[in-house]
């Protein structure tokens, strides 16, 4: 049995629990392009200068213009065929949740209810000192320089910058799926962004069958994968819950 739609389709009906872990190649097909490589979102504004925790310390209003031109992209952007299968996948009862690294809300938007959010969520400000989160508004916040808290602390997209720690609630979470499932979904990631790339890692160790989806293979595909989807994951996921339900 060589077709790896119906090894991944029988692993995740018969190995429960199941999670899944996305990376930004999932949204990809949402138009929301991937940061690495040529053409990448890094080749125009280099990280080192936009998105670490010292450039946001020491010159917000700059990051927070390039995290803008950013959003624009984001605000318009609507969940894919690869998003909705994976909350299609939750409400069957055969996926325990999503571990994403992406920060765009579009697993919530296609209705996946249990969303572990390893770098946060753009459509959120960090409001005060004490962390809470407010809805970052267009009409209120899309200014060109960040907007102030009331003791005049510059308000900072709730993302997790180079530099700063995952949420530690985060951590705690995503590592009790991996380690406890017995199936893993991971899509559009290049596994090479650790610590999210070591849940798939954590996940092989302790026994659990990894399914891959991605246009083209990784260090995953060449090491820890048991069935390559291989292709747009907007194609491969839908066909994946067609061949489960057809079993
Ligand atoms: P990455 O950019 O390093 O890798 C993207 C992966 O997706 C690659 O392996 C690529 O082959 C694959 N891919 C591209 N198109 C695909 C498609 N249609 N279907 C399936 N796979 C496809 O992404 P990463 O590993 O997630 O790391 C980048 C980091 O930047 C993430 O941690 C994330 O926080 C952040 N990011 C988020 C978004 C978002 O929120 N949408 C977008 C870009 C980057």
């Amino acid at each position: 049995m060589n077709d790896p739609y119906r090894q991944a389709a029988e692993a995740l009906k018969h190995l429960q629990p199941a999670v899944a872990v996305t990376g930004a190649g999932i949204s990809v097909e949402s138009g929301i392009p991937h940061f690495r490589g040529q053409g990448g979102i890094w080749d125009k504004y280099p990280p080192e200068e936009y998105a670490t925790i010292e450039a946001w310390n020491d010159y917000p209003d700059k990051v927070w213009a390039f995290w803008m031109e950013l959003m624009e992209t984001l605000w318009d952007c609507e969940p894919n065929p690869a998003h909705y299968a994976l909350a299609e996948l939750e409400q069957m009862g055969l996926l325990q949740g999503v571990i994403t690294q992406n920060v765009d809300n579009l697993h919530q938007q296609a209705g996946s209810k249990s969303v572990i959010e390893y770098h946060g969520n753009a459509r959120y400000l960090v409001a005060d000192k004490f962390g809470h989160r407010i809805l970052l508004d267009p009409e209120i916040h899309s200014g060109d320089t960040a907007p102030r808290s009331f003791d005049g602390t510059p308000m900072k997209p709730d993302i997790v910058f180079f530099g700063e720690p995952i949420p530690s609630e985060a951590v705690v979470g995503a590592a009790r799926l991996a380690e406890g499932c017995k199936a893993m979904v991971v899509v559009g990631t290049s596994a090479q962004v650790y610590p999210a790339a070591g849940m798939p890692v954590l996940a092989h160790q302790n026994g659990a069958f990894i399914i891959e989806a991605n246009v083209e293979q990784t260090d995953f595909t060449r090491t820890i994968t048991h069935a390559f989807l291989e292709g747009p994951a907007g194609t491969t996921l839908p066909k994946l819950v067609e061949t489960i339900k057809a079993l």
